[in-house]
């Protein structure tokens, strides 16, 4: 067995996302004690986040609580909190849970507190922009996407109903190509015999980009598939339009001739792009690692932290030989890590350096129709790429009775036409405006009143940056 004086070796784990996850689960069985420190008390799969949203599945399917997970692993305590301060001279990390401060000391550190979403500078468009990266998030889109159909239903003024019918995605990425599919399916199959004085059917939905293509990074080939298909949907694709403006009844772009347009919208969902954790630049000032665009700090091969060996950086937050914001780089690295560790503690020679294996990337469009890439050559596109997503989704959930409730409400949603998960309640509606009045940042997200500066100066710094992360 392998201590440190008296103890066994500490190692903090910082976030219960996929990297978190994983290295923690490949620390069982071994000598040391790990602390996983998280601000949410579940682990999330984000990829079904739009399901959630849009009423396919529940939360609870896509985020079980952590502490269940790692009931049986004895060697792992769970503990609640945003982390604030992280003291690499001290050796310890600065937590807090509704007020209270936690200051975990660690012999080995693991940083996985992924990334938020990113309005390019922009942050006042976050209040009519909800973007899709938690739970929070999700049921937020929920209530909008739902209500926004009711209260269209309620609407006299024709324009006014109108423009609660119509909704924008901003980011033709796989969020936003999944987003406007799923709404897509909802004005066409779900919701069609619900309503008396609207016609469903009618909805615009359009998926706005700044870039030429939709879905850039699965190739020419599957990007024209998938922006034929979401045609076929009643999608509109406006393509080389830069949103400039948000506010609660629309948007307006700018195309590359500097034309702007007005689109009239209530619902507006932001997918547009992601900003590493304000962690990572905590970590960047305390070593001298560079950060990359996206505020990703950049680790050295091994992924930890330069002179720092006994830190380690993975997943969102990490810039590494240009590997992408993934869940397998995320989980990958996970295992990498904990591997280095434990042959550090029983003194074998060091491992290489980390390498990504590929196993390829994977969009739906709609239900029966998706985009898949595996390796270099294959790719697919239509009903066997979905079904291709279909098993490998259920077979990273994590937990046999979400796989098999998750399973079932895609029974219900794809073959039916039914969504099992349509409760939304008032606060989930009006929480971000009032969390915008109070000037309590969304979490994870900066907040332009917040006024309360945290007590310690790292602190103040991270809640500084966390404000400016997307500048
Ligand atoms: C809508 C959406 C769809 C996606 N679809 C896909 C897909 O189809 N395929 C794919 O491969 N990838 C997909 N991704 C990306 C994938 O989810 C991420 O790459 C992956 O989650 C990264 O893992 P991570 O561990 O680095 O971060 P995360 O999974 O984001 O985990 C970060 C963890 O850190 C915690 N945390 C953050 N800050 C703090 C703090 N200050 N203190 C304490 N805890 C903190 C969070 O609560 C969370 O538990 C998608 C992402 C989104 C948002």
């Amino acid at each position: 067995m392998t201590m440190i004086g008296s103890r066994r070796h500490r190692v903090v784990v910082i976030g219960s996302g996929f990297g978190g996850l994983f290295a923690t689960k490949r620390l069982n069985h071994s000598d040391v004690d790990v602390t996983m420190i998280s601000r949410t008390t579940s682990h999330l799969f984000q990829p079904l986040l739009y399901q959630v949203a849009t009423g396919i599945l529940s939360e609870g399917e896509i985020a079980p609580p952590t502490r269940e997970i790692l009931r049986r692993q004895d060697n792992v305590r769970v503990l609640l909190g945003d982390v604030h301060d992280i003291d690499l001279a001290h050796k310890t990390v600065t937590s807090s849970a509704a007020g209270a401060e936690t200051v975990t000391p660690y012999d080995t550190l693991i940083v996985a507190a992924g990334a938020t979403t990113s309005y390019f500078g922009n942050d006042a468009f976050q209040l009519n922009a909800p973007g899709l990266k938690s739970i929070d998030d999700a049921l937020e889109l929920r209530g909008r996407i739902f209500g926004a159909f009711e209260l269209a239903e309620l609407e006299t003024d024709p324009e006014v109903r109108t423009e609660y019918m119509t909704f924008v995605i901003v980011g033709a990425g796989a969020t936003g190509v999944e987003m406007a599919g799923q709404i897509s399916e909802l004005a066409h199959r779900t919701l069609p015999q619900d309503f008396r004085n609207i016609d469903t059917r009618q909805t615009r939905i359009i998926l706005v980009d700044a870039m030429d293509s939709v879905l850039t990074s699965f190739g020419t080939k599957l990007s024209a598939g998938a922006a034929k298909q979401l045609k076929e949907l009643g999608v509109e694709v406006w393509l080389g339009e830069k949103v400039v403006d948000v506010d609660e009844r629309g948007i307006t772009v700018v195309d590359g001739a500097d034309q702007r347009t007005r689109i009239a919208a209530r619902t507006v969902v932001w997918a547009a792009g992601v900003h590493a954790s304000s962690l990572a630049r905590a970590l960047a000032e305390q070593t001298g690692a560079e950060l990359d665009r996206g505020g990703r700090v950049k680790v050295l091969p091994d992924c930890t932290l330069p002179g720092h060996p006994d830190v380690f950086a993975i997943g969102d937050m990490m810039s590494l030989n240009d590997y992408p914001g993934v869940a397998q780089v995320a989980m990958q690295q996970g295992k990498y890590v904990a591997d280095v560790l434990i042959d550090r503690l029983r003194g074998r020679a060091p491992k290489g350096p980390f390498h990504y294996f590929d196993k390829g990337s994977m969009a739906t469009i709609s239900r029966f129709q998706a985009v898949a890439s595996v390796g270099s050559r294959l790719r697919f596109s239509g009903f066997i790429a979905w079904l291709l997503w279909l098993v490998i989704h259920v077979l990273y959930l994590v937990g046999f009775k979400n796989r098999l409730t998750t399973v079932l409400h895609w029974a219900i949603s794809f073959v039916g036409r039914g969504r099992s998960q349509r409760t939304t309640t008032h606060q989930q509606l009006v929480a971000r405006a009032a969390l915008h009045q109070l000037g309590v940042a969304q979490l994870g997200m900066p907040s332009e009143g917040r006024t309360d500066a945290p007590a310690t100066s790292t602190s103040a710094r991270v809640e500084a940056d966390r404000r400016s992360s997307t500048g």
